[in-house]
């Protein structure tokens, strides 16, 4: 690659070949996560190649097209509106719901925050917000507070990682326009009790949201699997919308969720509008402008292409994976689990952790390709485990009792890294 004289990256002066723009991908993905081959339990979610080769035909189709102004491409406005209503099935939607189409959970978590701020501003006079969430509630949760202006009231959870509801009922005072609970959480992967946020949000008339960013899929195809999933969407009274990311456990490419609402007029409070502009009027439902018709398309395509035996298929292959990885756990003489999972997401730790350093195996085990999510507190291992997994995961247990017995022999120490870098 061409360097410049202070060594930054210039651009060249004349155009590179397709097949050395190939062979540089090549290179600098060299040490990447093998996601494809099922190497990444955090980050990644896999269906297989043919799901992957559909979603990404799809994203190349309509990779130029821009949801921006739909007028201009009514396939992109078609194809959103039939993923809203396609999910909004999974989501429980009753009829009065509506939704919007995102780039991801944190978007779809900033619009949820964001429609409730103004709702109660306009609604209720209120001008210095707070929302009352569990520590467990996604880190997207910090951020839309801190882009707009709300304050955030986070409540520890019980001893069982799931949100303490009296708690937080005690945190709700007269500018409280939001709590929050997670179906499932991520850090311990359990399932908060929603119809007690849902009854707690109607009695202090506020609004509740359901962040199933994670588990919106599975949760619903778990039910049909028949697993006892304790009630968490839209069909539960006092809640006020819901996310759930396409691109977890949707298996569509990145850049897919969304936010459903439980009626319209909520749903109004998202948009933005302004005719003050000499480029005309200018509105848009989230935080993009320009939005490609890639992520849309690929998510309209996976969705058909799996179709409702796809998805339970899937999610019965990814339960497989992960009630075995739970049970090699639970029966660890070195490990624990922090909580039996609920869906598809466990956490554990070490049982001496003065003995066994977690974050060590983790480096091990990246050593070895794998990549595992690290947390704290307490100090964690964390795996997203997907339909790819199912497998690999023999593998992959094999992997973790050798990296353990490395770093019990060598008293090897880590880092706990980070879930998201700048
Ligand atoms: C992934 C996730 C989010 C954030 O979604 P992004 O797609 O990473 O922006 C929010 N909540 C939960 C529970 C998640 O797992």
């Amino acid at each position: 690659m061409k360097q410049g004289k202070s060594g930054q990256h210039v651009i060249p002066a004349t155009g590179m070949s397709a097949q050395n723009i190939v062979t540089s991908f090549d290179e600098m993905s060299a040490h990447d996560v093998q996601w494809r081959d099922g190497k990444a339990f955090s980050l990644a979610y896999n269906a297989g190649p043919e799901v992957l080769a559909v979603a990404e035909e799809a994203y190349k189709r309509f990779s130029g097209a821009n949801a921006l102004n739909t007028a201009a491409f009514p396939s992109l406005r078609q194809m959103q509106g039939e993923v809203i209503e396609m999910a909004g099935v999974w989501l429980g939607s009753p009829t009065t719901a509506a939704g919007y189409f995102t780039s991801g959970g944190t978007e779809s978590i900033l619009m949820a925050v964001k429609a409730a701020r103004d709702q109660f501003r306009t609604e209720a006079s209120i001008t210095h917000p707070n929302i009352v969430l569990p520590t467990s509630a996604h880190a997207a949760f910090d951020k839309a507070a801190a882009y707009f202006g709300v304050e955030l009231r986070r409540v520890d959870v019980l001893p069982n990682w799931r949100a303490d509801v009296a708690a937080m009922a005690e945190r709700i005072d007269k500018n409280t326009i939001l709590i929050v609970g997670s179906a499932p959480q991520y850090p311990q992967g359990v399932i908060d009790d929603i119809p007690a946020l849902g009854s707690l949000a109607q009695r202090q008339n506020i609004n509740c949201h359901v962040d199933a960013c994670m588990g919106g899929v599975s949760l619903a195809y778990l039910s049909r699997l028949g697993h006892q999933i304790p009630p968490w969407n839209l069909q539960v009274d006092g809640i006020t919308s819901i996310s759930v990311d396409l691109h977890k456990f949707g298996y569509t490419s990145k850049g897919a969720s969304v936010i459903m609402y439980a009626n319209k007029r909520l749903r109004s409070y998202q948009g933005f509008f302004t005719d003050q502009w000499l480029g005309g009027v200018y509105a848009s439902s989230g935080m993009l402008g320009t939005k490609s018709g890639g992520a849309i398309a690929a998510a309209w395509a996976v969705m058909h292409f799996l179709g409702d035996d796809g998805y339970l298929r899937l999610t019965q292959s990814a339960r497989g994976a992960t009630e075995k990885l739970a049970n090699h756990i639970s029966g660890h003489p070195h490990l624990s689990l922090l909580a039996q999972p609920d869906a598809l997401l466990l956490s554990f730790i070490a049982n001496d952790s003065q003995r066994l350093n977690v974050y060590a195996v983790a480096d091990e085990m990246w050593k070895r390709g794998w990549y595992i999510d690290r947390q704290e507190p307490p100090q964690s291992l964390h795996c997203t485990v997907n339909a790819i997994h199912e497998s690999v995961i023999d593998a992959m247990m094999v992997d973790l009792d050798e990296c353990i017995a490395i770093v019990l022999d060598t008293d090897k120490t880590g880092d706990v890294g980070a879930y998201g870098t700048l």
